[in-house]
């Protein structure tokens, strides 16, 4: 924050204090639980291109290069990416151009409108990006060991990056309507219990909170609270007429058919690693096989490198960490293993 030097001006420096907080950074980002491995089957890199079109306009902003535009004019900028499990959106702007960001950024989950004309460009985007990475050494072994060692079936072995043939060329020869998709995808899976936003200003608490309010709370909740799966208190009240005896045989014949259907479900689950979905709740997909089988551990994989490059991973396949993610527990791994110092892994390795 800028002092004023001579400060027998207390108007002027409170006008500098004033001014340097419009120009201070400010941001905000929001990430959707939803990423790759909610790719829809029949278009691979559906959810990367999903990313691509959400900037593209909405129903309040709907030019193309508004965002773009805007963000250049007051000197931000604004990025996203999808993993496996999250698609993230980010801006940063100063302060003084945030409250308008909020607003265009929040149109985006609002109402974006997915414009037709779009389409064909951005999927030529995502092409082109996908060139660039299939260059890249380390993102051609990623593939390597996902598409021969990841359990056929896996999310995990998925292509995910999208390119022109799956997003345009495959849908087009099996009349998949990818622009139907498109909406079909956001009406289902952009909601906003999956999204997490964080806001970063100089503003206080109250001013940000009632911004946030204002600016996302139109953004749709698609398992809103008021979907219930069981609604018990009103059968049981209609089968109390008819009496204890029938009461028991109904309970008898409903826990049978659970049993049953539940055995049939986790069955299934296992035969063909199915994600299951649960309408009332989060959906949070499952996956009940580990990604690696005991045939493809244990596996040495040589890959002839584009670059001038030599090379050594050694990958482990862990079970979830996510539940330890406040004890960071994987980090201790990875700095007992990087640390240079003395006696260190590292520097015998080094040594020999
Ligand atoms: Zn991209």
């Amino acid at each position: 924050m800028l002092i004023s030097e001579s400060s027998e001006d207390d108007e002027s420096s409170t006008e500098m204090m004033e001014v340097d907080d419009e120009l201070q950074e400010a941001a905000a980002a929001l990430c959707i639980g939803v990423g790759s491995f909610s790719d829809l089957p029949e278009i691979p890199g559906f959810a990367h291109f999903m990313e691509h079109m959400v900037f593209m306009g909405s129903r309040k902003f709907p030019q193309e290069n508004f965002w773009d535009a805007f963000l250049s004019k007051c000197g931000g900028e604004s990025n996203a990416w999808t993993d496996c499990e999250r698609t993230c959106f980010y801006f940063v702007c100063p302060k003084g151009a945030f409250n308008k960001a909020i607003d265009i950024f929040a149109q985006f989950f609002i109402s974006p409108l997915f414009n037709k004309n779009s389409v064909d460009k951005e999927i030529m985007a995502v092409d082109n990006e996908c060139r660039m990475i299939s260059s890249n050494d380390n993102e051609r072994t990623r593939s390597i060991i996902s598409h021969e060692l990841v359990e056929r079936g896996h999310p995990m072995a998925k292509f995910m990056a999208g390119n022109l043939k799956s997003l345009k060329e495959d849908p087009e020869r099996l009349q998949v309507n990818v622009y139907e998709k498109l909406h079909a995808f956001y009406k289902r899976l952009y909601s906003a219990h999956y999204m997490t936003l964080v806001v970063h200003s100089v503003d206080p608490l109250d001013v940000m909170e009632a911004n946030v309010v204002k600016t996302f709370s139109k953004v749709p909740n698609k398992y809103g609270s008021n979907i219930h799966y069981f609604c018990r208190i009103k059968n049981m009240a209609a089968v109390a007429v008819v009496g204890k005896v029938v009461v028991v045989v109904v309970v008898v014949v409903v826990v049978v058919v659970v049993l049953v259907a539940a055995i049939v479900i986790i069955l299934l689950i296992h035969r063909f690693n199915i994600i299951l979905y649960l309408p009332s709740e989060i959906p949070k997909p499952m996956f009940i096989k580990p990604p690696f089988q005991e045939r493809s551990l244990n596996k040495l994989v040589r890959v002839i490198p584009m670059g001038d490059i030599h090379k050594m991973e050694i990958i482990w396949a862990l079970p979830p960490l996510m539940e330890h993610y406040r004890a960071r527990t994987i980090e201790y791994l990875s700095i007992l293993l990087g640390h240079e110092g003395k006696g260190s892994i590292l520097s015998v390795l080094r040594r020999k």
